[in-house]
């Protein structure tokens, strides 16, 4: 991989590196060695809790859909705009432990350092750190630490601290801290697009201390959810003395940094444990770190809870929940790993990628998954169509129990969705917002928020491919027929057939993927997406009334679903218009895309290029002739069973042309794109500026949180793009090429409930089936069938 910009940790397979402590790339690094399980997230900080400034760092600890509101100011308002801001919130910290020799704290910013190392294992899902500290005053010590989010036990994170005196024997202190002084600074670091809140948000309601045991219990000011995290110690100490519950006030002044010091330490509890030191003699002291909120468990059960949970996980060990890291990642890895042969920078990209967005999707059916993930506070938190569209895919066809809880949570909050197409004046169906954590609208800017309707056919979309992947009808049957009936009324209603038009159903004043326009008409994605959204609820409920005519009967009640609505949607998905130029024969991105003003970078200075909407006026964007990411092109990869290759070639030279890639999400797709019809140097160097943006920090803004769609975009362009893996017609299809410079690649995607595997060699492509019942294929263009686990068709590629 040559992308002409140097990697910043080492080149490894399996882990991510950090060779030195570095405050420079703290915050960054924050972000990379982020931990999380979907519902518990915490940024890679450090244990010796650092006081480090805004631009040096930010603690960060979060609940997957645990937010605060604060009421929408608006300049001007309209009738329903969305009155409270939604943001994840930054959460009491229990991951400090400070370690003191003697009166000297471990501060790896003075002293002297040996052999340093952190390592964030992605086969483990496990973050290590290990290095040898000399004091200033010449007390040098050995110390390792462990951390891990349970992939098992929802509400646990655990760390493991050893400290080993190399050269002296008078004593150490251990004190750790559970933090409630914290504050969101999602402001700070992203005004442009996030709202809020400001300042200290969690009241606190109890903080409980005793000698092996910290809980804190808090309410927010504004949302009024509560949350409780506790941390139990156990400490392996040969002649330790109970340490006393001490709260901060208690501190001595030398021992501490200064953020625990004065009258914030209300809010935080601490223990001390007070040990002699021998030299070589190791001291390990466990924390077993829960979280819980209103949100799962009434407040009055939060703290037996938590001490429940914690001291579960005490009694089984640290080694046990290692133990069970390393199966849930083992499981993973087995469907979802990628491996590429000559490549390892790509590698080690895909690995990474796929390890956080891993982390990061919601499992219990009543979250999302952040456009962060739980690595930051960008974006607030939010869940976008990001989710839908790029990461679904990857959960869909690896890991489908992921898949399942992320479209669980959309079923989950189909009553808001329904409100909201009320307030949008819509009678029937629903209308998904665009940026949410509870399932209501949280978006504060209307061009690019609300408009961008077509978040409902995303949704409807992500059910779509996951019946036809999984064949679960069943599921249809339990829901996903609502969701795709709800989503479809509101297509139903919000156009007309328009004698302008031919005829035709148009759909005015939306905004598509492309947010360098905004309340365009007919854009081309979203109409092609309402279509699709249509076709597949009239499918489905078709199906559902052949085979499952009581759950028919059932939806149609619940939803007073009439006989001719269906039969309308099927007309209006056949006279859908999509805006088309006969001239070039390409589709247009809307209306009045060729009425738009020539775009000219020229006239842009480099500086200001990247970020135009915090260097010229809305209008200014929205009339220019250009994208900031894929649009058209986007809807044409979704459904490519639709188009030629021909098609798809013209439109992808037209708007490879005018598109300008400032969303992170854009590259993958003209990478993909760009195999499909050939263009396979092109396809790669798409590819390589997706697959390590964030490990390399691309866009220098990996701090505020991982991108996630891009992420799972990463995956797309090699099993889409390289593999040509495509299911639009009903079965796998397969058309892969191996790009050059690589020697091979292999990556697995279940189907109904089979496990196949795909190998890309030199001149042979194979497809393999590893587990599950026969499988029906196409592999290059040729049908084959796969009768026995270990059966394998091959074809000679070019
Ligand atoms: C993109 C959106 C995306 C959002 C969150 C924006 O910059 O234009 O398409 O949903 O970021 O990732």
């Amino acid at each position: 991989m040559n992308t002409g910009k140097a990697p910043i940790y080492p080149i490894e397979p399996w882990t991510v590196t950090e060779p030195a402590f570095s405050v420079e790339d703290n915050y960054r690094n924050e972000t990379v060695f982020a931990l999380s399980n979907g519902y518990i997230g915490t940024r890679g900080t450090f244990e010796e809790g650092y006081d480090f400034d805004i631009k040096q760092g930010l603690e960060g600890n979060f609940i997957n859909g645990f937010y605060e509101s604060v009421p929408i100011r608006y300049g001007e308002w309209n009738f329903g705009f969305p009155e409270k801001s939604q943001s994840l919130l930054n959460l009491p910290n229990a991951k400090t432990t400070q370690l003191s020799l003697y009166g000297e704290l471990l501060d790896l910013r003075v002293g002297k350092i040996e052999s340093y190392a952190r390592i964030l294992n992605l086969r483990d899902g496990i973050l290590a750190r290990s290095f040898v500290w000399t004091s200033p005053a010449g007390k040098k010590v050995a110390v390792e630490t462990q951390r891990l989010v349970s992939f098992s036990r929802k509400n646990i994170m655990a760390a493991r601290f050893s400290v080993r005196p190399l050269n002296f024997d008078n004593g150490i202190s251990l004190l750790s801290i559970l933090d409630g002084d914290v504050e969101n600074h999602t402001r700070t670091t992203n005004p442009l697009v996030d709202y809020g809140p400001f300042g200290r948000r969690l009241e606190l309601v109890d903080i409980h201390v005793d000698a092996e045991r910290m809980r804190y219990t808090g309410i927010t000011a504004g949302s009024r959810l509560s949350v409780c995290c506790g941390c139990l110690h156990v400490l392996d100490a040969p002649g330790a003395k109970d340490g006393s519950g001490t709260y901060a006030t208690d501190y001595e002044d030398d021992d501490f940094f200064t953020a625990y010091k004065s009258d914030r330490t209300a809010q935080s509890a601490s223990i001390r444990y007070v040990l002699p030191a021998n030299p070589n003699e190791t001291v390990v002291l466990d924390k077993f770190i829960a979280y819980t909120s209103s949100l799962d468990i009434p407040e009055s059960e939060m703290a037996l809870f938590i001490d429940e949970e914690t001291s579960r996980a005490a009694r089984d060990g640290w080694e046990m929940l290692v133990e069970e890291q390393r199966a849930y990642t083992q499981r993973f890895w087995e469907s979802a790993d990628i491996q590429i042969d000559g490549d390892d920078m790509v590698q080690q990209g895909l690995r990474f990628n796929l390890f956080h967005i891993m982390q990061g999707a919601g499992r219990d059916g009543y979250v999302g998954m952040g456009a962060k993930g739980l690595t930051g506070e960008g974006y607030e938190g939010h869940y976008f169509w990001d989710t839908e569209i790029y990461a679904l895919p990857f959960f869909t066809f690896t890991f489908p129990s992921i898949a399942k809880s992320l479209l669980e949570y959309r079923r989950s909050t189909l009553e808001e969705a329904r409100a909201r197409a009320r307030e949008l004046g819509h009678p029937k169906g629903a209308m998904y917002p665009w940026r949410t954590i509870n399932g209501r609208e949280a978006s504060t800017y209307l061009p690019l928020g609300t408009a961008q309707y077509h978040i409902n056919a995303d949704v409807a979309y992500a059910f779509w491919q996951y019946l036809s992947a999984s064949g679960d009808q069943d599921y249809a049957k339990a829901g996903a027929a609502e969701v795709l009936c709800e989503t479809a009324r509101v297509w139903a209603d919000v156009g007309c057939f328009s004698e302008a038009r031919d005829g035709k159903y148009c759909i005015c004043c939306v905004t598509g993927p492309d947010e360098y326009t905004a309340f365009v008409d007919n854009n081309f994605y979203t109409n092609l997406m309402a279509r699709e959204n249509l076709k597949a609820a009239v499918h489905t409920l078709e199906r559902l009334k052949a085979d499952a005519p009581k759950a028919y009967k059932a939806l149609r009640a619940k939803i007073g679903l009439e006989e001719e609505e269906p039969v309308q949607w099927q007309h209006i998905a056949d006279n859908m218009y999509l805006p088309y130029d006969e001239k070039d024969g390409v589709y247009l991105q809307d209306d009045g895309m060729l009425m738009r003003k020539p775009w000219d970078d020229s006239r842009i200075p480099p500086e200001k290029r990247h970020l135009l909407y915090e260097n010229y006026h809305p209008l200014y964007v929205w009339r220019q002739r250009m994208a900031k990411q894929a649009d058209s092109i986007l809807a044409m990869y979704l459904h490519s069973h639709l188009f030629s290759k021909e098609e798809l070639r013209r439109n992808y030279d037209y708007y490879q042309k005018i598109t300008l890639h400032h969303s992170s999400l854009s590259t993958c797709i003209f990478g993909i794109l760009a195999c499909g019809i050939g263009y396979r140097d092109e396809a790669l160097r798409y590819f390589y500026e997706s697959v390590r943006m964030d490990l390399d920090d691309y866009h220098e803004n990996v701090y505020a949180g991982i991108h996630a769609a891009n992420m799972a975009g990463a995956w797309q362009a090699v099993t889409s793009g390289f593999g040509g893996f495509r299911w639009g017609n009903g079965l796998p299809e397969f058309d892969p090429f191996l790009p050059d410079g690589w020697q091979g690649y292999t990556f697995r995607v279940f189907w109904r409930h089979s496990l196949l595997e795909i190998s890309v060699r030199r001149g042979l492509a194979s497809v393999r089936l590893v587990e599950g019942p026969p499988v029906t294929l196409l592999l290059c263009g040729q049908s084959c069938r796969l009768e026995r686990p270990g059966e394998e068709a091959r074809q000679s590629i070019v």
